[in-house]
């Protein structure tokens, strides 16, 4: 008797793995997928209370009694989803797919209901005019003026007429993002080109041409289809020594989704994005103009470390002509190089460039990848990471024991000279089934003070799809990943370190929380310098069979390639990303008409480009990035964030010169102090400034590049 009343008493909560672990680290082996609904349920429940508790009148407008039980709620109710949709990314099933799909509106809809609650916003601006304000830490006072801003920018200070106008223009934008996306898509799914005679594929990697063959048989045809996805359409632009092929796959490339593009018999229009484009211009224009910015690049410098519109047009200009010189000299040697040895007839064409480029650089740097990866199995390489951040930043890593959602994770904690715990994190190194492709850091728990003066460490999680290692004659071989894995490995290290090395103790600009987006990669694109160091290299290498660590003639071969022909490559990414931001800044948007926006992309490229835009070439309606990917106003930010990179890392190559050595732990412990450990607290020029003494300049990514000005 006594027992069942027990167990009935028991809420069946109680039990609940995404509940249970509390501040503490999920059992994630215990997650269900029956569990995802009452767990979210319930915390969804607890986190709207928070907010009537909030916005109650009664509820004084202070940190203690605003502030951090809304972020007490939020953080709970976050940190639960975190590890669901962890686990949707790196072991999905059907059934935990379909609970993930089924609260995923729910949990979305909460949080961009915080952003409009307006009650919510007057009780922030009252924090923010108090006197109880002045006395808030720094980190205090960051996140109640982020969230500030992040609530005008979402419309809280409009008239109201204006608002019905304002959401019909966000509606409105998802609806025409979404229609770009999919056109590109379809453009690019309606054409494939039939290829019946193989003499026609030669050139074509094997594996190019198998895929070709399985792809024709996939739709009962004979021979191989080739498309316009760059996995098949690539290898025939870098590989084809079938020039008109070449041609053929180029046009129907850069005409997809435009009124010059065949539509297959879907209409003459069907999936053309002119119209498209000016009408998401004219909306993101009079967005700006409701929030009382000038224009839409104003408006996204908002969040943003660059200070002003024409900081970034300048910016842009600057690393383009200082490029110009070395991309002339690409473009002369690829030129040079056709005619001598290639004997297309006639000038290089467009549809010849990638084919030449490929040609040139197999005859100057050819080396093994295969060979090449067998200097890298992944313990040596994990050895050689620890190795650098530690003498760098004067912290230990040990291997730990927390709870794993798979046998192939290990996990690690970090601690300080002192011995002191700061902080912990995963690694999920390998590709599986069920697991989402590519690289990324994630958060697992950010950094905090605790109300009772207590410090909750951050834990991250770092997940990469390295090759998974092979049995061979029954052994399992170490598995060894490629240079670029490597690369890859340390720039999400370097996203981790400024999650787990922050000491910021408010939630919402501790790590990298609250850094302005254009700033965010500086720490990860830093940590991939070390990759390209023959000090680190050296010792971070052993080969597979002999152990022997990688011949430095190998690598400067590697660092010859990684340069070649990057003046060109530069020079365009200076193109597209100027293209953006006078699309957004000084282009007309309210009288642009036809093919307006491809006049302006020509216009710069003109200005700027070394070689000629094709007149057929409409590929500003496939610049997915701007248009459907929320880069709008935004592409600079890649180029930003390298010069970043770049500029910060050179702080160490100075020294090195004194000291023979770029692992400097006196420099590594004013990067940590100055960038990592103030996370969101303070904005990112600060940071950068009290790093590098002076603003950031763009010398470095370019003598990095193979671009040294010569004086
Ligand atoms: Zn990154």
């Amino acid at each position: 008797m006594t027992t069942k009343a027990t167990t009935q008493a028991i809420p069946p909560l109680q039990k609940n793995p995404l509940i249970l672990f509390g501040r503490g680290i999920a059992l994630y082996s215990d997650v269900k997928p029956e569990h995802i609904s009452p767990a979210i349920h319930f915390l969804l429940e607890q986190a709207e209370l928070a907010v009537q508790h909030a916005t109650n009148p009664s509820t004084p407008p202070s940190w203690d009694a605003l502030a951090e039980p809304l972020e007490d709620a939020t953080e709970s109710l976050g940190r639960s989803w975190s590890v669901i949709s962890h686990l949707n990314s790196v072991a999905d099933t059907p059934q935990l797919r379909e609970a993930y799909g089924e609260m995923l509106p729910e949990v979305t809809a909460f949080f961009s209901s915080l952003g409009q609650n307006l009650t919510l916003y007057k009780k922030f601006k009252a924090l923010s005019e108090s006197e109880a304000f002045k006395h808030l830490s720094i980190d205090q006072k960051k996140v109640i003026e982020n969230s500030l801003r992040d609530f005008r920018l979402g419309g809280a200070e409009l008239a109201e007429v204006d608002k019905p106008r304002f959401t019909q223009i966000q509606d409105e934008q998802a609806t025409l993002s979404k229609a770009f996306s999919d056109h590109v898509l379809d453009a690019t799914d309606g054409f494939m080109h039939i290829v019946l005679d193989e003499t026609q594929l030669k050139g074509l990697p094997e594996d190019a041409i198998a895929a070709a063959a399985e792809h024709a048989q996939q739709k009962n045809l004979q021979g191989w289809a080739l498309t316009l996805h760059f996995p098949s359409y690539y290898p025939v632009m870098q590989y084809s020594e079938n020039r008109a092929l070449r041609k053929l796959m180029y046009e129907a490339y850069i005409t997809r989704s435009s009124e010059l593009a065949p539509q297959f018999g879907h209409g003459k229009t069907a999936w053309d994005n002119t119209a498209n484009m000016l009408a998401q211009l004219r909306l993101r224009d009079e967005e700006a103009h409701l929030l009382g910015f000038p224009n839409y690049a104003a408006l996204s410098l908002a969040s943003k470390m660059a200070r002003d519109v024409k900081e970034v047009d300048q910016f842009l200009i600057d690393i383009a002509q200082r490029a110009k010189p070395f991309a002339q000299k690409d473009w002369q040697e690829l030129q040079d190089f056709a005619k001598s040895k290639l004997q297309l007839g006639g000038e290089l064409q467009p549809w010849d460039i990638a084919f030449a480029a490929e040609q040139l650089k197999q005859e100057r740097y050819s080396f093994s990848e295969n060979e090449l990866k067998q200097y890298f199995p992944l313990p040596k390489v994990l050895d050689g990471l620890f190795e650098v951040i530690q003498t760098l930043f004067g912290v230990y890593i040990k291997a730990s024991n927390l709870p794993i959602w798979h046998s192939d994770v290990q996990s690690f904690a970090v601690s300080n000279a002192t011995g002191e715990l700061i902080a912990y994190f995963y690694l999920d190194p390998y590709a599986r089934s069920g697991k989402r492709g590519g690289a990324w850091m994630d958060d697992a728990r950010g950094r905090r003070q605790l109300a009772n003066g207590e410090i909750q460490i951050p834990v991250a999680y770092l997940v990469c799809n390295f090759a998974p290692p092979v049995k061979v004659g029954g052994q399992l071989r170490q598995p060894t990943i490629t240079h670029d894995d490597v690369i890859t490995l340390f720039h999400e290290s370097g996203h981790g370190l400024h999650h787990l090395l922050t000491q910021v103790g408010a939630l919402g600009v501790s790590g990298i929380n609250g850094v302005e987006w254009d700033a965010v990669e500086l720490p990860s694109q830093f940590m991939e310098n070390f990759c390209w160091e023959w000090e680190v290299l050296e010792k971070m290498t052993a080969h597979s069979q002999t152990g022997k660590s990688l011949p430095k003639e190998l690598f400067e071969k590697m660092l010859s390639a990684k340069n070649f022909q990057n003046g060109l490559a530069t020079l365009r990414q200076a193109v597209l990303s100027l293209t953006d931001w006078r699309l957004h800044s000084t282009f007309n948007a309210k009288e642009a008409q036809g093919l307006a926006v491809l006049d302006l992309s020509r216009k710069i490229a003109s200005e700027l480009n070394v070689i000629p835009q094709p007149e057929i070439s409409r590929w500003p309606n496939t610049f997915s990035h701007i248009f459907a990917g929320g880069y709008a106003a935004g592409y600079y930010s890649y180029k930003w964030a390298e010069v970043l990179s770049a500029d910060a890392y050179s702080a160490f190559e100075e020294v090195a010169k004194l000291t023979g050595t770029v692992l400097d732990a006196d420099t590594g412990a004013r990067y940590r102090t100055e960038i990592l450990e103030v996370g969101g607290s303070r904005s990112a020029a600060e940071s950068f400034k009290a790093f590098r003494g002076r603003e950031p300049s763009i010398d470095a990514l370019l003598r990095h590049g193979g671009m040294e000005l010569k004086l």
